[in-house]
């Protein structure tokens, strides 16, 4: 049987201007991914009558199934329900199921029931409503031609409830005889794409048709994507698995995690396997690392705090920093950032301390190292592994590339890989 394939059309005035990033597309597609449902095109429009009708038809022609997000709101600028009621030849007719559900929330939210609210729960009567558990707008599906045509809400979480809720059941139990597509995703750090491509070129030669690879490189590093489509999902998971622990052999010095996970994450997990708690003495980074490792939960468990440290007088009163190696070495210099990492370690009582400081863009201080450069240690008392590191891009670039390499400078203490 031919593939199924979908096409997306996100609505919005907001998406062509640049002001949201169209994150409903993505996601859409992961979930169809998963259900062995090819996206073949993706196509945004703003809330523009003709241009929804031109993509409504350009995409019927492409596609199998078309899922539309965007214009659903009880405002003027909303205007993909009536516009589908007369695209599909139906009418507008309240639900009672949605008005009911949509009263529900305005109870619970305890917010007066105004007559464009009204409006929320009506829908074209040529459709089968998709319920919105978490929302006052339903989605809609349609029928042409054995064509699906499927409209929910712009707001993420609302489409994503849908999609669960709804629309993936419904598409599983239509398609079922479709291939299921399977990724793996191999993290790895310290080398570039050409090198690895060097490396593993006989792995990647031997690639059955239906197992493709993709590298994606990015601040941290390259990561690995090994994508299948076949039939069995048992089986095609063994292959793909199989293809990448191979890889995970060939690159093994430079490999940092099987799984497509952040570095805050992989290292939370690290922290937690070996019972080491964490403090931070952070300079040019301004607590960034710090933030990036409380975004997972559980984080009180290991994380013990991290000192901003920006100023040189900070780095001494607070850090316990010698004036003295600061006036002959200067702020960002091996020797500043060791008695950084070990007076965090010691203010916050910590199994492992690590401290960055560098110059992350012109301007400012007489520096006695080049814009880019940034200092690094990673300590447990007994221990102290230091780093020096050079940046080329803009500020903001630079900050963001020094937390991810200061964590996986962690990550390596901990791994007994850091040289
Ligand atoms: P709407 O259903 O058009 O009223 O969209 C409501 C809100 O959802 C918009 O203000 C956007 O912030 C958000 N939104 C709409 N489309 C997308 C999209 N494709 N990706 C991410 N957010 C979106
Ligand atoms: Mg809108």
């Amino acid at each position: 049987m031919a593939n199924t394939l979908a096409s997306i059309i996100t609505i919005g005035d907001e998406l062509l201007i640049g002001q949201t990033i169209d994150t409903n597309s993505a996601k859409i597609a992961q979930m169809l991914n998963a259900i062995g449902i090819d996206v073949i095109r993706r196509v945004a429009v703003g809330d523009n009558k003709a241009a929804i009708v031109k993509a409504l038809n350009e995409e019927i022609v492409a596609a199998d199934i078309v899922l539309i997000t965007g214009g659903l709101g009880p405002t003027a600028d909303d205007i993909t329900k009536p516009l589908l009621c007369d695209y599909f030849g139906g009418k507008l007719v309240v639900d009672e199921k949605v008005l009911a559900h949509v009263k529900g929330i305005f109870e619970k939210r305890k917010r007066p029931f105004l007559e464009r609210n009204l409006k929320q729960a009506e829908v074209p009567d040529v459709c089968t409503v998709l319920h919105n558990r978490v929302g006052t707008a339903p989605g809609m599906l349609f029928e042409k031609n054995d064509k699906l045509i499927i409209s929910m809400p712009g707001v993420p979480f609302e489409m994503e409830a849908i999609m669960q809720d709804e629309v993936v059941p419904l598409l599983t139990a239509k398609y079922k005889s479709s291939d299921v597509i399977v990724h793996r995703t191999t993290i790895t750090a310290g080398e570039g794409e050409s090198f690895i491509a060097e490396q593993i070129q006989d792995i990647e030669n031997s690639l059955p048709a239906h197992i493709g690879l993709a590298y994606l490189p990015s601040l941290g590093g390259v990561k690995l994507r090994l994508t299948g489509k076949a039939h069995d999902l048992a089986l095609l998971t063994t292959e793909v698995e199989g293809f990448q622990q191979q890889l995970a052999t060939r690159l093994e010095k430079i490999v940092i995690a099987l799984e497509d996970k952040p570095m805050e994450v992989l290292l939370g997990e690290l922290f937690t396997a070996k019972g080491v708690s964490v403090a931070l003495a952070e300079s040019c980074t301004g607590g960034y690392i710090g933030h990036l490792l409380t975004q997972v939960s559980g984080s009180s468990d290991y994380f013990k705090g991290s000192a901003v440290c920006y100023a040189n007088e900070a780095k001494e009163s607070v850090l316990g920093v010698n004036s003295n190696t600061i006036g002959e070495y200067g702020a960002v210099s091996e020797q500043t950032v060791i008695e950084m990492a070990l007076g965090a370690k010691r203010i916050m009582n910590s199994n492992i301390a690590f401290a960055i400081s560098g110059v992350l863009s012109a301007g400012g201080e007489d520096y006695r190292v080049p814009v880019g450069t940034v200092w690094t240690a990673v300590t447990d008392g007994e221990n102290t592994k230091t780093k020096e590191l050079r940046f080329y891009h803009d500020r903001i670039r630079n900050k963001e590339s020094a937390a991810q390499m200061g964590m996986l400078m962690i990550w390596r203490f901990l791994n007994n890989k850091l040289k």
